[in-house]
């Protein structure tokens, strides 16, 4: 079965603030990729689905905790496309399960609940061997979804991107999207990533070394910015959920307070502070995630049973 996915939008974003401050800001929707299995989850999905289908699997395993945007849209992708698809959730086991989990569970995922312990070794040898042993032979996804082959659907975001702009903005995580963007670039603009951890400085020399593997470059017109991630992962802060709420009612945009907001927060903060050029085109990757929001029914009611169908 052929894996499509049709372009996002881009739309510029219109302000009085925006105009005073001098600078073009964009978003590319890649919330709006697919209902379900939406944003940079899908694209880094792509290629491990050919893959996994190319080798003749008919299971995937993969890993993530029990909100995962990761999680959820693997479930999605792995319906669509028959395959089984067992996922590895960490801590025990919680009821009622989290809308994230039910929602991967009536898509057919399989859950394989590890507890701390077990899911620190999650990516040893050790492990992967022992599931194979429960559950047969499987095409392996790490949590999160990053690999080399994550790259290839990263950067065909670049592909979509017509016309110029000097800045591209993403929510990082493991890094495998910022590393993807940079790949496709080849070089050019200037990619800026807003960390949703608390200062983790292995993250670059990571995305450096996942660009090197995938096409032998070594670019450096990137780099992570540490300062906008409120506490953490996951954090919730009362500034955050204001940001969230007003960027809403201005710009008619949802975004969800684990990356997305954190990006857009850094990126209205770095403007305000003069840090980009007047006449600067921007372009902020919406990376979807508002699955995510179910975990936060106090601020976004609206979405406490998850994504409307
Ligand atoms: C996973 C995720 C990210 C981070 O992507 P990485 O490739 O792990 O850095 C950003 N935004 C959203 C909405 C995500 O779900």
């Amino acid at each position: 079965m052929a894996i499509e996915i049709a372009p996002s939008p881009l739309q510029i974003l219109k302000s009085e603030w925006l105009e005073k401050q001098g600078i073009a800001l964009y978003i590319k929707r890649d919330d709006l990729l697919h209902p379900q299995v939406q944003g940079n989850k899908w694209r880094k999905l792509k290629y491990n689905l050919i893959q996994a289908q190319e080798e003749g699997h008919d299971t995937l395993i993969t890993f993530g905790g029990p909100f995962s945007n990761h999680i959820y849209a693997t479930a999605a992708a792995a319906k669509v496309l028959g395959l089984k698809c067992i996922g590895v959730i960490r801590g025990d086991k919680e009821l009622p399960l989290t809308p994230t989990l039910q929602f991967a569970v009536k898509h057919g995922m399989q859950l394989h609940f590890a507890d701390r312990a077990e899911y620190k070794t999650k990516d040893s040898v050790e492990y992967l061997n022992s599931l194979t042993g429960q559950y047969g032979e499987y095409y392996y996804i790490p949590g999160g979804g990053t690999n080399l082959l994550a790259l290839t659907g990263v950067s065909e975001i670049i592909d979509e991107l017509h016309g110029d702009f000097d800045y591209l903005c993403t929510g990082c995580g493991t890094g495998g999207t910022i590393a993807g963007l940079v790949a496709g670039l080849k070089g050019r603009a200037q990619v800026l990533g807003f960390s949703a951890l608390k200062g983790n400085d292995t993250l670059t020399p990571y995305v450096t070394q996942l660009i090197t593997e995938y096409c032998d470059e070594e670019y450096n017109n990137f780099s992570i910015n540490f300062n906008y991630h409120f506490g953490g992962y996951a954090k919730i802060v009362p500034q955050l959920i204001d940001f969230i709420q007003k960027f809403k009612e201005v710009y008619g945009v949802q975004l969800e307070p684990v990356y997305t907001g954190k990006m857009m927060y850094g990126i209205f903060d770095l403007i305000e502070q003069g840090y980009f050029k007047k006449g600067s085109n921007i372009i902020a990757l919406h990376t979807g995630g508002l699955q995510g929001l179910s975990g936060y029914p106090d601020y976004f009611p609206e979405f406490e049973s998850g994504l409307p169908d």
